[in-house]
């Protein structure tokens, strides 16, 4: 925010709008002033011709019938010719049919020869008239007709300056000016003001964000004025409170993760306590306790584990090794790992597969993001009840559903139960050695390979979860 002149700043909108401003409201001008000055030439000079045409027409007859040319005596003729000599500062000749100069208001030619292009085009019957804008002037040639044979056997010459015209121009191009230079100068006042009005809104916003990133304020940002910057406010707003519900959950995450961690060693510290406070500690319940601690690294390690692999997953640029890999067989891997558990736990597995399926994964965190599906579904069954793991395809996806009969999860829970550390029970959970981590871990794995995952469930009746990961990996 430096009042300092840096070259950056020449591309500010500020600049740019207050060189459209001048560029818009200036070059019209110029144009316009351009334009209507050689208009008004043009138009000056024809009403000019048209005047002086049809006086010397009248003239030219009035020679024809004098007969002046055969006899250049008349008083009257001669006092017209010089008459309009004089009225428009400019010459007048009288060409016979020799094409010599007969009579000459500026007593120059007289007697001369004179073979002009316009002249001989005068002879042919014409009237020729012309502008001359370097040397000024407007020239006219008109024939003079026989009375008899009303063929032309002279012809009037009239040269008339056109500097009045040009000196008109001058006042009106010198008030043109100056009216220009007005107009400049408010333009420039009032491009610098409409320019920093236009920018204001983003002067501020920028002010606050800057207070924001300071700490001054705290509160949402609302910067009125322009409906972009408005628009800019409400998705700031909407960046600021993701962060910050992410620097939440990542608090929360970070307690929840110490509370984890400090369980094991609590329950280990105070059964070495207890054994290390008495010293005639029956060797049976030595044993016991010992069996319990040992319990407690094996849950602590369970839970940096799992950790871990969440850590894993949660990285911006996840590393996978994706190959070809038979999810057919892969399930079956993974029953046949889990079949002694759901034995143990008397629950059915069942795998059902409508089609041979191969697909572009990563087989260690895919195999992971299963067993935790396939284990919860054991874990948190009942006696009796079943697992089915059902596998099918398309062009595109396969679709994995993990169904169960068990214990169901309830509604209000369904959307939090893959969030980290997350337990429905969290005291049978414990018992039962889950550390809250699974279906994050799960999530994080099937994310990772651009899939989805779902559950629905009934309390009480089971719950199935449902993937959908696709066939062919693009990073
Ligand atoms: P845990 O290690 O506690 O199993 P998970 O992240 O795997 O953690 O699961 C989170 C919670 O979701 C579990 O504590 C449990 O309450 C619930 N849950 C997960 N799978 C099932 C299921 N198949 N049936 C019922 N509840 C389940």
């Amino acid at each position: 925010m430096s009042g300092k002149f840096s070259f950056r700043k020449l591309s500010s909108i500020k600049i740019k709008i207050f060189i459209l401003l001048i560029l818009f409201s200036i070059i019209p001008l110029v144009v316009l002033r351009y334009g209507i000055l050689v208009n008004f030439v043009n138009h000056e000079v024809e009403m000019k011709k048209i005047e002086i045409m049809s006086q010397s027409k009248l003239l030219a007859t009035q020679i024809s019938s004098a007969g002046f040319l055969d006899d250049p005596t008349s008083e009257i003729i001669n006092t017209q010719l010089s008459q309009l000599s004089n009225y428009y500062g400019g010459r007048v000749m009288l060409v016979d049919r020799s094409y010599t100069i007969i009579k000459d208001t500026y007593q120059m030619d007289e007697g001369k020869v004179i073979t002009s292009k316009e002249v001989v085009r005068s002879f042919g019957g014409e009237v020729v008239s012309y502008y001359d804008p370097e040397y000024l002037f407007i020239g006219l040639t008109l024939p003079i007709n026989d009375q008899e044979t009303s063929t032309p056997y002279g012809v009037l010459i009239v040269n008339v300056s056109s500097e009045s015209i040009m000196e008109d121009k001058d006042y009106y191009a010198a008030q043109a000016d100056l009216i220009l230079i007005i107009v400049a100068i408010v333009d420039f006042c009032l491009a610098i003001l409409f320019s920093q009005i236009l920018v204001y809104p983003m002067v501020r916003l920028r002010r606050m964000l800057n207070e924001r990133r300071h700490g001054i304020i705290d509160e949402e940002i609302h910067v009125s004025g322009n409906y972009e910057t408005e628009a800019l406010c409400e998705e700031i707003n909407g960046v600021f409170k993701n962060m910050k519900t992410l620097d939440e959950s990542r608090q929360e995450f970070v307690s929840n993760v110490s509370h984890e961690l400090k369980t094991p060693i609590t329950s280990m510290k105070v059964l070495a306590d207890s054994l290390l406070a008495d010293e005639n500690t029956p060797a049976e319940l030595y044993r016991e306790f010992m069996q319990d601690i040992a319990e407690e690294i094996d849950r602590e390690s369970q839970i940096i584990n799992d950790l871990l692999s969440l850590v894993k997953m949660d990285k911006q640029n996840p590393e996978l090794n994706i190959k070809q890999v038979n999810i057919n067989e892969l399930l079956e891997v993974i029953l046949r790992r889990i079949k002694p558990i759901a034995e143990k736990a008397d629950v059915d597995l069942i795998l059902e597969s409508f089609r041979p399926v191969t697909a572009d994964i990563d087989e260690v965190k895919m195999s992971l993001a299963i067993s935790n599906l396939v284990e919860n579904a054991v874990k948190y069954n009942k006696e009796g009840g079943y697992v089915k793991v059902t596998l099918n395809a398309d062009h595109q996806y396969f679709y994995l559903n993990v169904e169960d009969n068990g214990m169901g999860i309830p509604e209000d829970s369904l959307d939090h139960v893959f969030e980290r550390f997350y337990r429905v029970d969290k005291s049978h959970s414990r018992e039962i050695g889950g550390t809250g981590l699974g279906l994050a871990i799960t999530k994080g794995s099937i994310v990772m390979h651009k899939g989805a995952i779902k559950v629905a469930s009934t309390l009480g009746e089971g719950t199935t979860f449902s993937v959908r990961v696709p066939l062919i990996y693009i990073a």
